[in-house]
Protein backbone atom coordinates (compact mmCIF):
# COMPACT_ATOMS: atom_id res chain seq x y z
CA UNK A 1 0.00 0.00 0.00
CA UNK A 2 1.11 3.61 -1.20
CA UNK A 3 1.82 5.85 1.58
CA UNK A 4 0.44 9.50 1.13
CA UNK A 5 3.98 11.28 0.93
CA UNK A 6 4.16 9.37 -2.15
CA UNK A 7 1.55 11.11 -3.72
CA UNK A 8 3.18 13.84 -5.42
CA UNK A 9 1.54 16.42 -7.70
CA UNK A 10 2.15 16.96 -11.09
CA UNK A 11 5.08 19.77 -10.86
CA UNK A 12 3.48 22.20 -13.03
CA UNK A 13 -0.18 20.74 -13.52
CA UNK A 14 -1.70 23.85 -15.92
CA UNK A 15 1.00 22.96 -18.63
CA UNK A 16 0.90 19.12 -17.82
CA UNK A 17 4.69 19.23 -17.44
CA UNK A 18 5.37 16.33 -15.70
CA UNK A 19 7.39 15.93 -12.45
CA UNK A 20 11.33 16.57 -12.53
CA UNK A 21 10.72 19.45 -14.44
CA UNK A 22 12.41 22.54 -14.10
CA UNK A 23 10.84 25.39 -12.04
CA UNK A 24 10.29 28.89 -13.83
CA UNK A 25 13.47 30.24 -12.25
CA UNK A 26 15.46 27.53 -12.77
CA UNK A 27 14.50 27.30 -17.20
CA UNK A 28 15.54 30.83 -16.82
CA UNK A 29 18.79 30.36 -15.31
CA UNK A 30 19.40 26.98 -17.88
CA UNK A 31 18.01 29.25 -20.75
CA UNK A 32 20.97 31.95 -19.95
CA UNK A 33 23.74 28.82 -20.51
CA UNK A 34 22.18 27.52 -23.43
CA UNK A 35 24.43 28.37 -26.59
CA UNK A 36 22.44 31.00 -28.63
CA UNK A 37 20.66 29.09 -31.82
CA UNK A 38 21.86 30.19 -34.48
CA UNK A 39 19.34 32.23 -36.66
CA UNK A 40 18.21 31.65 -39.66
CA UNK A 41 20.57 33.95 -41.84
CA UNK A 42 18.74 36.43 -44.38
CA UNK A 43 19.73 37.22 -47.50
CA UNK A 44 21.95 39.83 -48.26
CA UNK A 45 19.96 43.04 -49.65
CA UNK A 46 20.65 44.55 -52.97
CA UNK A 47 20.76 48.64 -52.49
CA UNK A 48 19.05 48.88 -55.93
CA UNK A 49 15.15 49.73 -56.18
CA UNK A 50 13.51 47.04 -59.00
CA UNK A 51 13.29 50.32 -60.83
CA UNK A 52 17.31 51.12 -61.03
CA UNK A 53 17.64 47.75 -61.55
CA UNK A 54 15.38 47.66 -64.64
CA UNK A 55 17.12 50.88 -66.01
CA UNK A 56 20.68 49.53 -65.64
CA UNK A 57 20.09 46.16 -67.48
CA UNK A 58 18.05 48.26 -70.14
CA UNK A 59 21.35 49.97 -70.88
CA UNK A 60 23.61 47.77 -71.32
CA UNK A 61 21.16 45.83 -73.61
CA UNK A 62 21.12 48.92 -75.88
CA UNK A 63 24.84 49.09 -74.98
CA UNK A 64 25.68 45.22 -76.11
CA UNK A 65 22.40 43.94 -77.53
CA UNK A 66 23.84 40.68 -78.33
CA UNK A 67 26.59 39.97 -76.05
CA UNK A 68 28.40 37.32 -76.36
CA UNK A 69 31.47 35.72 -74.75
CA UNK A 70 35.37 35.75 -75.72
CA UNK A 71 36.33 32.32 -75.59
CA UNK A 72 36.13 30.88 -79.20
CA UNK A 73 34.05 27.45 -79.21
CA UNK A 74 32.26 25.45 -82.49
CA UNK A 75 29.63 23.36 -80.61
CA UNK A 76 28.88 22.79 -77.00
CA UNK A 77 31.35 20.56 -76.76
CA UNK A 78 34.43 22.55 -77.91
CA UNK A 79 32.73 25.33 -75.61
CA UNK A 80 32.76 23.03 -72.63
CA UNK A 81 36.40 22.38 -73.20
CA UNK A 82 37.51 25.81 -73.52
CA UNK A 83 35.73 26.92 -70.46
CA UNK A 84 37.22 24.41 -68.84
CA UNK A 85 40.74 25.18 -69.92
CA UNK A 86 40.01 29.01 -69.24
CA UNK A 87 40.34 28.27 -65.42
CA UNK A 88 43.07 30.87 -64.13
CA UNK A 89 43.43 31.71 -67.87
CA UNK A 90 42.98 34.16 -69.92
CA UNK A 91 40.09 33.80 -73.08
CA UNK A 92 42.97 35.25 -75.26
CA UNK A 93 45.67 32.40 -74.06
CA UNK A 94 42.73 29.69 -74.01
CA UNK A 95 42.34 30.43 -77.85
CA UNK A 96 45.72 30.79 -79.37
CA UNK A 97 45.49 27.09 -77.96
CA UNK A 98 42.39 25.92 -79.10
CA UNK A 99 42.30 27.14 -82.36
CA UNK A 100 44.46 24.48 -83.53
CA UNK A 101 43.09 22.13 -81.43
CA UNK A 102 39.81 22.10 -82.58
CA UNK A 103 39.93 22.03 -86.05
CA UNK A 104 41.35 18.56 -85.36
CA UNK A 105 39.40 17.53 -82.61
CA UNK A 106 35.61 18.62 -82.30
CA UNK A 107 33.81 16.05 -80.89
CA UNK A 108 34.23 13.96 -77.70
CA UNK A 109 35.64 10.92 -79.65
CA UNK A 110 38.28 12.95 -81.67
CA UNK A 111 39.19 14.28 -78.60
CA UNK A 112 39.96 11.19 -76.98
CA UNK A 113 40.97 9.24 -80.40
CA UNK A 114 44.29 12.51 -80.04
CA UNK A 115 45.09 11.24 -76.33
CA UNK A 116 46.14 12.82 -73.36
CA UNK A 117 49.65 13.70 -74.76
CA UNK A 118 49.05 15.08 -77.74
CA UNK A 119 46.04 17.39 -75.75
CA UNK A 120 48.44 18.01 -73.31
CA UNK A 121 50.89 19.23 -76.11
CA UNK A 122 48.50 21.61 -77.56
CA UNK A 123 47.58 23.88 -74.88
CA UNK A 124 50.94 23.75 -73.16
CA UNK A 125 50.80 27.48 -73.12
CA UNK A 126 47.66 27.16 -70.82
CA UNK A 127 48.11 27.28 -66.77
CA UNK A 128 47.84 23.88 -64.93
CA UNK A 129 47.94 22.23 -69.01
CA UNK A 130 48.89 18.46 -67.18
CA UNK A 131 45.73 18.42 -65.33
CA UNK A 132 43.65 19.98 -67.39
CA UNK A 133 44.59 17.83 -70.47
CA UNK A 134 43.92 14.72 -68.17
CA UNK A 135 40.14 16.36 -67.83
CA UNK A 136 39.69 17.12 -71.12
CA UNK A 137 40.22 13.38 -71.71
CA UNK A 138 38.57 12.06 -68.80
CA UNK A 139 35.20 14.56 -69.85
CA UNK A 140 35.44 13.03 -73.33
CA UNK A 141 35.48 9.32 -72.18
CA UNK A 142 32.20 10.80 -69.96
CA UNK A 143 30.79 11.96 -72.26
CA UNK A 144 31.21 8.81 -74.56
CA UNK A 145 29.88 6.94 -71.90
CA UNK A 146 27.20 8.61 -69.83
CA UNK A 147 25.89 10.84 -72.91
CA UNK A 148 26.02 9.39 -76.04
CA UNK A 149 28.66 11.74 -77.06
CA UNK A 150 26.30 14.68 -76.47
CA UNK A 151 26.68 17.72 -73.75
CA UNK A 152 24.33 17.07 -70.92
CA UNK A 153 21.64 20.01 -70.62
CA UNK A 154 21.51 20.01 -66.97
CA UNK A 155 23.38 21.65 -64.43
CA UNK A 156 23.32 17.81 -62.18
CA UNK A 157 24.53 16.19 -65.15
CA UNK A 158 26.97 18.69 -65.89
CA UNK A 159 29.05 18.78 -62.74
CA UNK A 160 29.59 14.98 -62.39
CA UNK A 161 32.04 15.38 -65.49
CA UNK A 162 35.91 16.10 -64.60
CA UNK A 163 36.87 19.67 -64.25
CA UNK A 164 33.41 20.79 -64.57
CA UNK A 165 32.10 22.81 -61.80
CA UNK A 166 28.80 24.92 -60.76
CA UNK A 167 30.29 27.93 -62.91
CA UNK A 168 31.34 26.10 -66.04
CA UNK A 169 28.46 24.56 -66.02
CA UNK A 170 26.20 27.11 -65.70
CA UNK A 171 28.12 28.65 -68.60
CA UNK A 172 27.69 26.00 -70.80
CA UNK A 173 24.03 25.88 -70.02
CA UNK A 174 23.38 29.82 -70.55
CA UNK A 175 25.36 30.16 -73.65
CA UNK A 176 24.98 26.89 -75.44
CA UNK A 177 21.87 25.83 -74.75
CA UNK A 178 20.11 29.73 -73.84
CA UNK A 179 19.48 29.00 -70.34
CA UNK A 180 19.14 31.96 -68.21
CA UNK A 181 21.82 31.00 -65.34
CA UNK A 182 24.37 33.48 -64.31
CA UNK A 183 27.99 31.85 -63.61
CA UNK A 184 29.77 33.86 -61.36
CA UNK A 185 33.54 34.64 -61.95
CA UNK A 186 35.84 36.94 -60.85
CA UNK A 187 34.34 40.32 -62.35
CA UNK A 188 30.69 39.57 -61.78
CA UNK A 189 31.59 38.88 -57.95
CA UNK A 190 33.76 42.28 -57.76
CA UNK A 191 30.60 43.85 -59.70
CA UNK A 192 27.87 42.18 -57.23
CA UNK A 193 29.74 43.20 -54.37
CA UNK A 194 31.40 46.31 -54.95
CA UNK A 195 28.32 48.64 -56.22
CA UNK A 196 25.90 46.61 -53.89
CA UNK A 197 24.06 44.78 -56.93
CA UNK A 198 24.08 41.74 -55.41
CA UNK A 199 26.12 41.30 -52.58
CA UNK A 200 27.92 38.32 -51.35
CA UNK A 201 30.49 36.11 -49.29
CA UNK A 202 30.79 33.62 -51.96
CA UNK A 203 30.18 33.43 -55.63
CA UNK A 204 26.66 31.14 -54.69
CA UNK A 205 25.95 34.01 -52.84
CA UNK A 206 26.30 36.64 -55.47
CA UNK A 207 24.64 34.28 -58.14
CA UNK A 208 21.48 33.85 -55.86
CA UNK A 209 21.21 37.58 -55.69
CA UNK A 210 21.21 37.64 -59.35
CA UNK A 211 18.85 35.64 -59.89
CA UNK A 212 16.74 37.24 -57.16
CA UNK A 213 17.04 40.85 -58.65
CA UNK A 214 17.86 40.63 -62.53
CA UNK A 215 14.27 41.23 -64.11
CA UNK A 216 13.41 37.35 -66.17
CA UNK A 217 13.26 39.63 -69.94
CA UNK A 218 17.18 40.24 -69.47
CA UNK A 219 18.35 36.93 -67.75
CA UNK A 220 19.08 35.31 -70.61
CA UNK A 221 22.55 38.01 -71.05
CA UNK A 222 23.11 39.34 -68.11
CA UNK A 223 25.81 37.12 -67.42
CA UNK A 224 27.43 38.36 -70.24
CA UNK A 225 26.95 42.12 -69.60
CA UNK A 226 28.18 41.89 -66.04
CA UNK A 227 31.44 39.91 -67.46
CA UNK A 228 31.86 42.77 -70.06
CA UNK A 229 31.32 45.58 -67.82
CA UNK A 230 33.43 43.96 -65.39
CA UNK A 231 36.12 43.32 -67.71
CA UNK A 232 36.15 46.76 -69.75
CA UNK A 233 34.78 49.12 -67.61
CA UNK A 234 34.35 48.19 -63.63
CA UNK A 235 37.73 46.94 -63.77
CA UNK A 236 39.15 45.39 -60.48
CA UNK A 237 41.93 47.70 -59.74
CA UNK A 238 40.92 51.46 -61.43
CA UNK A 239 37.21 51.47 -62.61
CA UNK A 240 36.90 53.51 -65.54
CA UNK A 241 34.04 55.73 -63.95
CA UNK A 242 33.99 58.16 -66.78
CA UNK A 243 33.37 55.37 -68.82
CA UNK A 244 30.39 53.67 -67.25
CA UNK A 245 26.50 54.28 -68.98
CA UNK A 246 25.79 53.44 -64.98
CA UNK A 247 27.48 55.70 -63.46
CA UNK A 248 24.62 57.78 -62.21
CA UNK A 249 22.68 55.29 -61.31
CA UNK A 250 26.21 53.39 -59.15
CA UNK A 251 26.18 53.13 -55.39
CA UNK A 252 29.59 52.44 -54.87
CA UNK A 253 30.43 55.63 -52.55
CA UNK A 254 34.30 55.88 -54.10
CA UNK A 255 33.02 56.03 -58.09
CA UNK A 256 34.46 58.75 -59.39
CA UNK A 257 31.96 59.79 -61.83
CA UNK A 258 28.07 60.76 -61.63
CA UNK A 259 26.98 60.85 -64.92
CA UNK A 260 26.98 58.32 -67.35
CA UNK A 261 29.02 57.27 -70.39
CA UNK A 262 26.90 58.00 -74.00
CA UNK A 263 24.95 55.15 -74.16
CA UNK A 264 26.11 53.65 -77.81
CA UNK A 265 26.17 49.84 -79.09
CA UNK A 266 29.30 48.48 -79.17
CA UNK A 267 30.14 46.05 -82.35
CA UNK A 268 30.56 42.82 -81.05
CA UNK A 269 33.58 41.09 -81.77
CA UNK A 270 33.40 38.89 -84.36
CA UNK A 271 33.83 35.00 -84.46
CA UNK A 272 37.41 33.79 -84.45
CA UNK A 273 38.52 33.50 -88.08
CA UNK A 274 40.49 30.35 -86.84
CA UNK A 275 37.86 28.66 -86.29
CA UNK A 276 34.69 29.77 -89.03
CA UNK A 277 34.36 29.05 -92.73
CA UNK A 278 36.20 31.49 -94.89
CA UNK A 279 33.08 33.74 -95.82
CA UNK A 280 31.80 33.58 -91.67
CA UNK A 281 33.38 36.57 -90.36
CA UNK A 282 32.50 38.44 -93.48
CA UNK A 283 28.49 37.27 -93.11
CA UNK A 284 28.60 38.00 -89.64
CA UNK A 285 29.78 41.59 -90.16
CA UNK A 286 27.56 42.54 -92.59
CA UNK A 287 24.25 41.15 -90.69
CA UNK A 288 25.40 43.34 -87.96
CA UNK A 289 25.77 46.14 -89.43
CA UNK A 290 22.46 45.22 -91.52
CA UNK A 291 20.82 44.98 -87.90
CA UNK A 292 22.45 48.06 -87.00
CA UNK A 293 20.93 50.36 -89.82
CA UNK A 294 17.63 49.31 -89.82
CA UNK A 295 16.38 47.11 -86.45
CA UNK A 296 14.09 48.81 -83.50
CA UNK A 297 15.43 47.85 -80.54
CA UNK A 298 12.27 46.86 -78.87
CA UNK A 299 14.14 47.04 -75.06
CA UNK A 300 16.15 50.43 -76.18
CA UNK A 301 12.94 52.01 -77.77
CA UNK A 302 14.95 53.77 -80.33
CA UNK A 303 13.36 54.51 -83.70
CA UNK A 304 14.94 52.51 -86.94
CA UNK A 305 15.61 55.94 -88.64
CA UNK A 306 17.45 58.13 -85.62
CA UNK A 307 20.31 55.86 -85.50
CA UNK A 308 22.95 55.65 -83.64
CA UNK A 309 23.25 59.64 -82.37
CA UNK A 310 19.43 59.35 -80.84
CA UNK A 311 20.37 56.59 -78.35
CA UNK A 312 22.96 58.94 -75.40
CA UNK A 313 19.87 61.70 -76.13
CA UNK A 314 16.94 59.57 -75.10
CA UNK A 315 19.09 58.10 -71.99
CA UNK A 316 20.00 61.36 -70.85
CA UNK A 317 16.05 62.71 -70.92
CA UNK A 318 14.66 59.64 -68.69
CA UNK A 319 17.29 60.10 -66.69
CA UNK A 320 16.47 64.06 -66.26
CA UNK A 321 12.96 62.86 -66.48
CA UNK A 322 13.78 60.65 -62.85
CA UNK A 323 12.14 58.05 -64.65
CA UNK A 324 14.15 55.36 -62.49
CA UNK A 325 12.62 57.17 -59.23
CA UNK A 326 15.94 59.06 -59.09
CA UNK A 327 16.51 62.93 -57.98
CA UNK A 328 18.13 64.00 -61.59
CA UNK A 329 21.80 64.22 -60.99
CA UNK A 330 23.12 67.58 -60.52
CA UNK A 331 25.59 67.41 -63.07
CA UNK A 332 23.25 66.34 -65.36
CA UNK A 333 21.20 69.08 -65.30
S1 LIG B 1 30.46 54.09 -61.77
FE1 LIG B 1 32.46 53.16 -61.53
S2 LIG B 1 32.24 51.76 -59.81
FE2 LIG B 1 30.18 52.25 -60.52
S3 LIG B 1 29.64 50.62 -61.97
FE3 LIG B 1 30.50 52.30 -63.14
S4 LIG B 1 32.69 51.82 -63.31
FE4 LIG B 1 31.86 50.56 -61.67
Amino acid sequence: MRKPKDKVAPADAGTGAGAGEPQPRQRVRANALAKPRPRPQQPPVALYSPAEVEEIFRRFSIQRPQPRGELDYVNAFTLLVAVVLSAQATDVGVNKATGPLFRVADTPEKMLALGEARVGESIRTIGLWRNKAKNVIALSEALIRDHGGAVPRTREALVTLPGVGRKTANVVLNVAFGQPTIAVDTHIFRIGNRIGLAPGATPEEVEAGLLRVVPAHYMRHAHHWLILHGRYVCKARKPDCAACVIADLCKWPDKTASVPAPLVEIEPPAPAASLCQPDARLRHLLRHRRQRAGKVDAAAGVEPDRGREARPHRVERRIGDAEIGGEPDEGQV
